[in-house]
């Protein structure tokens, strides 16, 4: 079962009977002779402690091969390393502001197009594809206005267009959805969130479905090298022997905030897709954020998520800044909005301390 499995991850990962996985630091192995190896050379190629992450974590996904890199951002960038000049990929239309960032930069660089669409439209959807159709990049539950995405239609859709599908499954880890046994062709997350889940790791991870993708993504991630370090290695698959309980709290607390704030004077609108510890909550406007944020004491003003500790993210200024504004506008994300990372601390503590800081911030 997933949780025995998470619980034991990397347990005796060699011969010495060591029960946690050592940090091979060493960035050069030794060749006994020319041709010789012992399968590993160079840690930008190749590392120990990586591979033990890495290993662990495809069999999580049920993927073929995973690769560890040094950010999130460094996982979909190396995704985009797969796109040409002239293709166009079709984009969850509400998604990480990083993301859309560096699919601009791709766009006005590399002449890639970037369209944004709602996945669930499934005939605004095939009006946009078209022979340079060369990927679906999707958030399944999208950052900050928590839609969830239905799927299973799409990776039909895609395999009759021969279409590759890459799921930023971020939000959700292996421990609540494994899109690649489904399905997709790509998964890939922020491990910086709730696989590292202690806000001290930054850190990203692409699983891919088979050989093919496996060999060009090795080479971009050997080539570049923008590859997770030994130490880093080690502290996500710490972080993932605990994933699921962390998950399963972080949720009930997520379900108990949700369902207080729904209705509640204060609030407008709460967006919370009711499987994962994300929600975000829009404010009625004659509350402020910047109070609202200048007064929180449980909770944690910050810009990350998936840790143990309630973080609470003012996208406009922060996940979203780089947006432009119309484009941050027509996804709902102004000054009334937060998102909330829940944590795993105890649930009234995380409401009493919502319910006093808006208690003053009437404007
Ligand atoms: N994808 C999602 C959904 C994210 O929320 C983030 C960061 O917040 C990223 C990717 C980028 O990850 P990182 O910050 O680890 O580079």
């Amino acid at each position: 079962m997933l949780d025995t499995k998470l619980s034991q991850i990397s347990l005796n990962p060699d011969h010495t009977g060591a029960t946690t996985n050592p940090i091979y630091l060493a960035t050069a192995y030794e060749h006994e002779g020319v041709g010789k190896s012992t399968g590993f050379d160079y840690t930008r190629t190749k590392n120990p402690s990586r591979s033990f992450f890495e290993e662990a974590f495809a069999d999580l996904e049920g993927g073929y091969q995973s690769f560890a890199t040094a950010s999130g951002m460094a996982a979909v960038q190396l995704c985009c390393n797969l796109f040409n000049s002239g293709d166009e990929i079709l984009v969850s239309f509400d998604l990480y502001g990083g993301t859309f960032r560096i699919f601009d930069f791709y766009e006005s660089k590399y002449n890639v197009k970037f369209h944004y669409v709602d996945f669930n439209d499934e005939a605004a959807l095939k009006n946009h594809i078209n022979n340079n159709t060369r990927a679906f990049f999707i958030e399944p539950i999208t950052n900050p206005s928590m839609e969830k995405t239905d799927l299973k239609p799409l990776y039909k859709l895609a395999e009759q267009h021969e279409i590759l599908t890459i799921i930023d499954n971020t939000f959700l880890t292996p421990y609540l959805s494994q899109p690649l046994t489904e399905g997709a062709d790509i998964v890939l997350h922020s491990a910086t969130k709730y696989i590292g889940g202690h806000n001290d790791v930054l850190a990203g991870v692409v699983t891919v479905k088979d050989s093919e993708l496996a060999e060009q993504l090795f080479l971009y991630h050997n080539m570049v090298g923008a590859t997770l370090s030994p130490i880093d290695s080690f502290l996500l698959l710490r972080g993932l022997k605990t994933l699921h309980i962390r998950m399963d709290r972080s949720i009930e607390n997520a379900k108990k905030v949700a369902a207080y704030f729904n209705g509640h004077k204060s609030i407008k609108d709460v967006l919370y897709a009711g499987t994962t510890g994300m929600l975000s909550l829009r404010f009625n406007d004659n509350y402020s954020v910047n109070k609202f944020l200048e007064n929180i004491e449980v909770c944690t003003f910050a810009e990350s998520l998936g840790g143990t500790e309630t973080f609470i993210t003012f996208p406009f200024t922060q996940t979203h800044a780089e947006m432009p504004d119309e484009e941050r506008l027509k996804r709902g994300i102004d000054d009334t909005l937060i998102r909330l990372s829940i944590g795993i601390e105890n649930a009234d503590d995380i409401i009493n301390d919502i319910e006093q800081a808006l208690e003053k911030s009437i404007k």
